[in-house]
């Protein structure tokens, strides 16, 4: 199949960990990695944000990135992105002109706008135009909700996004939280499909280094450092933990800038760092910065456990990392990481914007290595079942291969041939299995 995905502001080559690279960079990148190696040819467009980036380049993962000009080549933050996205779909459109896809997947609202716009201009000259599914990633209305007028998303989002829902052939939510959302939008459940994020499950192994560890109980928080990753939660519940007797603590926060003038410069640093010394905790809390990569399963590893803590979470890759890595992790219990983190099993839920319940759940656990290394263990085994890039690349496959009627044709094939096996052997069960 030839596949192109859309990524408006998030490119697989991305640095991870500022305030608009993360997740969804690390989505597209394993998904477009994990679906070429299924044999389909698969294509990135983003918006280039650079001059010196090449027009197309294959990556040794396999897939193509195809950098389109729309505004100038530089980084735009994504709210401000909407203005350009007409002329990153008359890109796109003029790229598939010379080589059409079958299936178009957009990432994010605006993607999705572009994906629309660009198939539709194809349409006038193709008789089968690709189909196009959805994952939007993140919705306006959640945040919107969460964060109110401090939402930067353009207007346009409120009306623009449940358009993209319910124009595409397919929209994919990433957990079942989404899924309610996106029907209360008005898109249609039968067009609903849910398929998780997935993890690198050879990467984010229990085995392998960890960073250097202290005598302390480490926390490590990841995350791009934005007010709705609740890292203020876990600051504040660190002097209430201190109160519970658990004083010997650490907390690592991983994300942002990278280097200590980047971090210096970031206003999400400065209001962390100052609540930390006004509940008298500075002491325990390392700002790390931006961390690439192939660090971050060393960084991971070196936690007795990890927290995310955020008021609201689209999907949240960083628990099923921590996971990977065999480390408990302790989660609000909001959008996809009900899903993810098991209760008791893999770690424990507490609720968003409560720093008294994350000491709580803190005190419980810290101090238990037993219970740490069976939620570590049952993490291992709950990724390694469910979140492999190759289980999720092969359930988009599917979804594809429905909406381009092939699933149709090979559930009709499959009825055949049980038709067949009753014929010619005749038996009961058979004859009753095909009616
Ligand atoms: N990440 C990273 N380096 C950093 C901070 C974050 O590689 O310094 C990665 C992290 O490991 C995860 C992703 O960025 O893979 C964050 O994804 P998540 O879904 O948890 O949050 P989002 O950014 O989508 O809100």
């Amino acid at each position: 199949m030839k596949i192109s995905m859309v990524s408006e502001h998030a490119s697989p080559l991305a640095a991870i960990g500022g305030v608009d690279a993360g997740g969804q960079n690390v989505h597209v990148a394993e998904l477009a990695k994990a679906l070429a190696a299924r044999g389909h040819e698969v294509a990135v467009y983003t918006r280039k944000d650079d001059r010196e980036l090449p027009e197309r380049v294959t990556v040794a993962e396999g897939y193509d990135i195809v950098n389109i000009s729309a505004g100038p080549p530089e980084l735009i933050p994504k709210d401000e992105l909407l203005p350009f996205i007409p002329a990153l779909a008359d890109g796109i459109t003029a790229s598939w002109r010379h080589d059409a896809p079958d299936v178009v997947h957009g990432h994010f609202w605006m993607s999705g706008v572009a994906s629309i716009d660009a198939v539709q201009q194809l349409s006038l000259d193709l008789a089968e135009p690709p189909r196009m599914a959805q994952t939007f990633h993140a919705l306006g209305s959640v945040k919107r909700r969460h964060q109110g007028i401090k939402d930067t998303s353009p207007e346009e989002r409120e009306w623009m996004e449940p358009w993209v829902g319910r124009a595409a052939d397919r929209v994919i939510a990433t957990c079942t939280d989404e899924a309610f959302e996106l029907k209360s939008l008005g898109v249609d459940r039968s067009r609903i499909s849910i398929v998780p994020c997935g993890v690198d499950t050879g990467m984010f192994t229990p085995r392998g280094r960890a960073e250097t560890r202290t005598s302390r109980y480490r926390i490590v928080t990841v995350g791009r450092l934005v007010p709705r990753k609740g890292m203020d939660t876990i600051i504040q519940a660190l002097a209430t933990l201190k109160e519970l007797g658990v004083a010997d603590t650490e907390l690592w926060v991983v994300g942002g800038g990278s280097g200590a003038e980047a971090l210096g410069d970031d206003a999400e640093v400065r209001r962390l760092s100052s609540l930390a010394s006004d509940v008298g905790v500075s002491s325990h809390v390392k700002f790390i910065g931006q961390v690439p990569r192939e660090r971050m399963p060393a960084v991971l590893r070196s936690a007795d456990v990890v927290v995310c803590t955020p008021w609201y979470e689209p999907f949240g890759i960083v628990p099923l990392e921590a996971m990977g890595c065999g480390i408990p992790v302790i989660a609000s219990a909001v959008g996809g990481l009900v899903d993810t983190v098991t209760d008791g099993v893999t770690g424990l839920h507490v609720p968003p914007k409560d720093p008294d319940a994350l000491a709580q759940a803190l005190a419980e656990l810290l101090p238990q290595p037993n219970i740490l290394r069976s939620f570590g263990r049952a993490g291992v085994s709950r990724v390694r079942s469910r979140y492999t890039w190759e289980r999720i690349a092969a359930d988009t496959e599917r979804i594809y291969e429905l909406m381009m009627g092939r699933e149709s044709k090979r559930t009709e094939a499959l009825e055949a041939v049980r038709r067949r096996v009753v014929r010619s052997d005749g038996s009961g069960f058979g004859r009753s299995w095909a009616q």
